[in-house]
């Protein structure tokens, strides 16, 4: 699949490198829609509906449920910090996995939050249990690990839950068992998404969160009218009815190039975390040192010190095969 004219690495990249591998976004670039609903899309004087009406149309088509159980946000950051403001309780805890998308703290800490951090192990059922937080947030696959949670661990969850358990399925497309199914079952569960990961529209802000009617109503209460602009609807749209062939190919392709990528790791006795997502985590003796050694030869990686069971460990997009093997081989002279 040749990379789409606006791909990530025919701009300037924000880390400034000709290769950005830094922010698990889509490398192949955005999907053909965009081009064109751009062109068409003149009635910017005007407001965008208040809460993304057509949006919602198309993406419970796409994800099999009914309009009343979707709500939109700018980005799923929007979706998720909502949700906090929607359900936080006064000197309470919201708990979460250790390490997990450093994002949520900030959330959880603006909204008068302590946050607390459970290591994932066999008694992660029962530690989440034990927090009686108003908020879980689990994330799977797992940002920076790639790991995923098991859908009985994460119903098991749920179940025992005091309050709203967040499932960020951010990198869904990529791999892992969807938590939608148990959104039958659950009023409690929120499973949130992104256009910004899979579908190549991270600079357009949309997200979604997907859940019991009456939970979804208090969250697009806390959310607010008017958050996604009228032409990330429109482009959000035209992708999800248009594109979704695009966007499983480029699928297809990094979840290939992730184990490429990952043997060629091992070969040189850098084996990564096991990932479903479109990024692997390589523990390294020493990040800071990998980072700033790769980004001389113009490759950004994102860097992570001291892990909780990890370590330090450089976190790799998956991009289009000639990034992969610009990387590898900036990686390998980094370690050497
Ligand atoms: C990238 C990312 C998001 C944020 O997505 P936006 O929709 O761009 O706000 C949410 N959760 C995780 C785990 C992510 O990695």
């Amino acid at each position: 699949m040749t990379p789409s004219p606006g791909a990530v690495r025919y701009q300037e990249t924000l880390a400034g490198c000709a290769v950005d591998l830094s922010d698990n976004t889509n490398l192949w670039g955005p999907p053909p829609s965009v081009a064109t609903t751009i062109a068409s899309c003149l009635a910017a004087s005007r407001y965008p509906s208040a809460y993304s009406d057509n949006l919602k149309r198309s993406i419970a088509g796409y994800v099999g449920l009914d309009e009343s159980m979707v709500v939109t946000g700018c980005g799923s950051d929007d979706v998720l910090d909502s949700t906090i403001r929607a359900f936080r309780k006064a000197g309470n805890v919201m708990a979460e996995m250790d390490p997990t998308f450093s994002m949520m703290k900030v959330f959880a800490s603006v909204s008068g939050l302590e946050v607390v951090s459970i290591v994932p192990g066999p008694g992660i059922v029962a530690d989440f249990a034990a927090t009686e937080a108003s908020i879980i947030y689990l994330c799977s696959p797992n940002n920076p690990t790639g790991s995923v949670l098991s859908l009985e661990i994460i119903e098991a969850i749920v179940a025992r839950a005091k309050g709203v358990v967040i499932v960020d399925e951010a990198y869904i497309e990529f791999g892992g068992q969807s938590s939608v199914e148990l959104l039958a079952s659950y009023d409690n569960l929120i499973v949130t998404r992104t256009m910004s990961k899979a579908f190549g529209l991270a600079g357009f802000r949309v997200g979604y969160g997907l859940g019991n009617a009456r939970l979804i109503a208090s969250v697009e209460s806390a959310r607010g009218p008017y958050k996604v602009s009228q032409l990330s609807e429109e482009v959000s749209v035209r992708v999800l009815d248009n594109d979704l062939k695009w966007v499983a190919e480029s699928v297809d392709e990094a979840i290939a190039l992730r184990r490429t990528f990952s043997e060629q790791l091992t070969s040189v006795g850098y084996p990564p975390l096991d990932s479903a997502a479109n990024f692997v985590l390589v523990p390294v003796s020493d990040a800071a040192s990998v980072e700033s050694r790769m980004r001389l030869r113009g490759v950004a990686v994102r860097r992570f010190d001291g892990l909780s069971g990890i370590g330090d460990a450089v976190r790799i997009s998956i991009g289009p095969r000639e990034m992969m093997n610009v990387c590898f081989d900036a990686f390998r002279e980094a370690v050497s």
